[in-house]
């Protein structure tokens, strides 16, 4: 009897999650494995905000595959995935190559969301990858270096932008603000030269998310410099600044540096699948299947799930996603032997959100941390991950807590 095909597309918490768990649960005789990435690495999204900013190198945040995969049992294939044919089971590579598959796992992220707002994708960075974050860190001491040797000593060159006061945007504020005073000091550059704008469209940061925890991490960005334009929103971006508008009151501010936070969507190429996603997310049904495909599981930021409690979708994140990764590969052996799915169900500890070197918030199970406990915690969520994919080893490699 032929092997079953199982194709995995996409190395990032969904994707990765699902080879690692699929290549402990299946034997080489119970199926064939194939990973397709971009990259011959996997990278923590989680960290792209450090890397961004500077205070953390890239390759702290990204692991080989080969590392983590057993390649006795998994065919890892590095390009780009450009279609997905549902209709014959093949996914089309960039690279010219066609795939088959029996059963297929969708992994392949998000991108930023850009609500139709002019001039993002020409004129704004995001932190999407680790080339993504090269670029911002790149771009920032560019500017710096830019500042110093110019006659004219334009302001803009050291305004810096940060559009969305999410997680995202608030973890970004927190490296940036520490990495300035260094950025400052290597360009000879006066630190009240420096401008960090974060511009919100709600009503206050992190939407939604306990106010004293909120409190506390204004109050120490505002600390280190960042000044917050709340209940203001980015209407465009420009080559050299943004159009805000707050009410009926319209403003330019210029600016070198945008860096777009504001919302995230699943990968396009999961949207022109016709697959049911919309932007780029698929209402799966509750064993992690695109509803009318049995063959087709979709994880991470492309699936989206309901939170019944209050009936709304629940925010993606790595999280989620790597909980998915393991129940999917559990449905899917479930599939090759005959036997029924299971639900998923996602369990949330908490969120913990890093606010630079030693600062963090975090609500985990019900109790608000601050501080360097919350810093703490965030380390030892950081480190169980990679303890999950793969073992001691790598957070001994990879960890940010050093216990040798
Ligand atoms: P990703 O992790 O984005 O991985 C997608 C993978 O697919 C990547 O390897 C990419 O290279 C690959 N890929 C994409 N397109 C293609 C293609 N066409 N062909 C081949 N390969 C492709 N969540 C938390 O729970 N806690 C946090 O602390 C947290 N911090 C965050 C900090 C930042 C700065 C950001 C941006 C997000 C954060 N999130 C956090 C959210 C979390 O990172 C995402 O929800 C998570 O990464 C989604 O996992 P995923 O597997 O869907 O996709
Ligand atoms: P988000 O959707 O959570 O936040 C985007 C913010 O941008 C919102 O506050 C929104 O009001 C604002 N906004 C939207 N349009 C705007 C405009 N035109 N001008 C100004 N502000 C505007 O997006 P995110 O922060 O990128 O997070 C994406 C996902 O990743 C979320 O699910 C989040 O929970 C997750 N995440 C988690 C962590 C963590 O747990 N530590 C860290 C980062 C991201």
């Amino acid at each position: 009897m032929n092997k079953p095909k199982i194709l995995v597309l996409g190395a990032g918490y969904g994707g990765i999650m699902t080879t690692v768990n699929l290549q402990k649960m299946l034997g080489r005789d119970d199926a064939q494995i194939t990973l397709v990435n971009k990259h011959n690495y996997h990278y923590q999204t989680t960290w792209l905000h450090e890397n961004a900013a500077g205070t953390l190198h890239h390759d702290n945040t990204r692991i080989p595959i080969d590392e983590v995969i057993n390649k006795n049992k998994v065919n890892f294939i590095v390009d780009t995935v450009k279609e997905i044919k549902h209709e014959d089971k093949t996914v089309v590579l960039e690279g010219g190559d066609t795939l088959t598959y029996d059963y297929l796992v969708v992994g392949l992220g998000f991108e930023p969301a850009t609500f139709g707002i002019p001039g993002i994708k020409e004129h704004a960075f995001s932190i999407t990858s680790i080339n993504a974050a090269r670029k911002i860190k790149a771009h920032i001491e560019y500017m710096f270096a830019t500042y110093s040797a110019s006659k004219e000593k334009r302001d803009e060159l050291l305004t810096f932008i940060v559009g969305g006061a999410g997680f995202t945007g608030i973890e970004f504020l927190g490296e940036l603000a520490n990495r300035v005073p260094e950025l400052c000091k290597e360009y000879d550059v006066p630190r009240e030269k420096v401008r960090i704008i974060c511009v919100e469209a709600g009503p206050g940061a992190l939407p939604g998310f306990d106010p004293e925890l909120v409190e506390y991490a204004v109050n120490l960005l505002e600390r280190k410099g960042v000044e917050f334009k709340i209940g203001t929103a980015i209407k465009e971006v420009q080559e050299d600044g943004v159009v805000l508008s707050k009410g009926e009151d319209m403003e330019e501010v210029k600016s070198g540096t945008i860096v777009w936070s504001a919302g995230v969507q699943g990968s396009p190429v999961c949207e022109a699948a016709d697959i049911g996603a919309m932007r780029g997310r698929v209402k799966v049904n509750a064993d992690m299947r695109a509803p009318g495909h049995d063959d087709i599981f979709v994880v991470g930021d492309c699936a989206l799930i309901i939170n019944e409690e209050i009936d709304r979708p629940y925010p993606p994140t790595a999280q989620i996603a790597m909980q998915q990764g393991v129940i999917v590969a559990k449905n899917i052996k479930a599939l090759i032997n005959g036997e029924n799915t299971k639900t998923f169900k996602p369990d949330i500890k908490g969120t913990v959100a890093s606010l630079g070197e030693g600062e963090a918030i975090g609500l985990v199970f019900g109790r608000k941390y601050f501080g360097g406990t919350a810093s703490f915690l965030k380390k030892m969520i950081d480190n169980r991950y990679l303890f999950l994919l793969g073992g001691i080893g790598l957070v001994l490699k990879k960890g940010k807590l050093k216990f040798f």
